[in-house]
């Protein structure tokens, strides 16, 4: 592993540098608020009004005077009744109560409630409470959740269930969002067949693109299945540039490295992309293409599909994030080593690994063709250059796998 060649090659933090620094730019559209599920937000979301509106109930009970109560139990002349969306017809006064329901406004000059499990309701209209109630326990003051004008979600902020809740508390029925980018995923490779096919002796079904186009689609990307490509520089080359042109992104497989038919970057240089990157210090994943022309983005990740996936998570996905309006959220984990290690090689290593609770597993190292491997994984431990050799309890830094 000591190929002195690998200092020639970029280190993954240079290449991050490269990523971080393209001209991935968002563009917005609108939404209604029923189809913006997994968008990220385009414009800071503020409160219409403060919420809760007005001073609520947070129970069914019987609003109090907390000051009427010394001792329990206590009886107290029932009223009113309030309901969520009614108003009590006057202010509560100095021996009365009013039944209240979860969500209903609290009368003028009441300042407790007491749940309706602590309280009995007695002959001619008399409620007999069984506990002292605090001031302002189970009642949300106006504006206790938010105030009017405060700021709910931030310009970038990803659209799930909770999100898109509050969306909808402030009336937003439609959403300025960031497109999800557009990505064309080609295979590469006279060896690769369709997976409705039946492969020969020496060849292999296509598992990268349904890989890439899974991953992708959790990456918050919209991607395109654009099937395989021959060896062949012509093919390569009209396909490139159909599936540039309907696409913010192509994600090419295979062919990326120096073999008689890697024709992938030659093909690039030639439709006049710069290769900004072309070699990675990094296992697994060496031949990596990050190739621009104005805001066109072709990456080039090799075969390999364990290797194209980890370079996906882990530096296609820089570029995708920030066309798609957010920024970087990996979520990286630290956790303790179940086993010895021994010391890592010249290049960055995204090793296979399992975490269950604050332990990893490292999963046996079989390659970078090893899907079976990778499909047990929950996490990419990585391992730095040249890093030594590790004990068992000591703790490791992984890439948590989007499930
Ligand atoms: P390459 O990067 O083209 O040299 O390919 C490296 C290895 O990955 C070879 O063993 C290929 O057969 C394999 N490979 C390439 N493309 C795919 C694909 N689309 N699906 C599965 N394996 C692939
Ligand atoms: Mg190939």
């Amino acid at each position: 592993m000591s190929d002195p060649s690998n200092l020639d090659l970029l280190s993954v933090a240079q290449a991050i540098a490269i990523l971080d620094a393209a001209p991935a730019e968002p563009w917005t559209l609108r939404k209604k608020i029923g189809d913006a599920q997994g968008y990220r937000i385009a414009a800071d979301l503020v409160a219409d009004r403060d919420y809760p509106p007005f001073d609520k109930s947070a129970m069914d009970g019987f609003a109090v005077r907390c000051a009427d109560i010394e001792a329990v139990p206590h009886e107290l002349k029932l009223v009113d009744e309030i309901a969520a969306g009614g108003v009590s017809s006057r202010p509560l006064q100095q021996g009365e109560t009013m039944a209240i329901m979860t969500g209903a406004p609290l009368p003028e000059a009441a300042d407790g409630v007491v749940p309706v499990e602590f309280a009995e309701k007695l002959e001619g209209s008399r409620v007999r409470l069984q506990q002292k109630p605090t001031p302002e326990k189970f009642i949300t003051r106006q504006g206790g959740d938010c105030a009017k004008g405060a700021t709910l979600l931030r310009t970038g902020d990803a659209l799930h269930a909770a999100q898109l809740a509050v969306a909808a508390s402030v009336g937003a029925a439609e959403l300025e969002v960031f497109a999800a980018p557009r990505v064309g995923v080609l295979a590469t490779g006279n060896e690769i067949v369709a997976i409705d096919q039946t492969p020969s002796a020496v060849q292999i079904r296509n598992s990268n693109n349904v890989m890439l186009v899974s991953l992708l689609k959790r990456l918050g990307c919209e991607p395109r299945d654009l099937g395989i490509v021959r060896d062949d520089p012509l093919e390569i080359r009209a396909s490139i540039e159909l599936g540039i042109a309907g696409n913010d992104v192509l994600l090419v497989s295979g062919g990326m490295s120096m073999g008689e038919y890697d024709f992938v970057p030659r093909v690039l240089k030639d439709l006049g992309f710069q290769l900004q990157i072309t070699k990675l210090r990094v296992k697994p994943g060496k031949p990596f293409v990050f190739a621009t022309r104005g805001k066109k983005f072709v990456f080039g990740i090799p075969g390999n599909p364990v290797s194209g996936f980890c370079c996906t998570l882990r530096l296609v996905n820089r570029v995708l994030t920030r066309l798609a309006g957010g920024k970087i959220d990996e979520s990286w984990r630290h956790a303790k080593l179940t086993e010895d290690l021994p010391a890592n090689g010249p290049r960055e290593f995204y090793q296979p690994a399992k975490i269950h609770g604050d332990e990893l597993t490292p999963l046996a190292w079989k390659g970078s063709a090893d899907i079976f491997t990778l499909a047990a994984a929950n996490a990419l431990l990585v391992r730095a250059e040249s890093e030594p050799a590790r004990k068992a309890g000591e703790i490791v830094t992984a890439l948590e796998i989007p499930q």
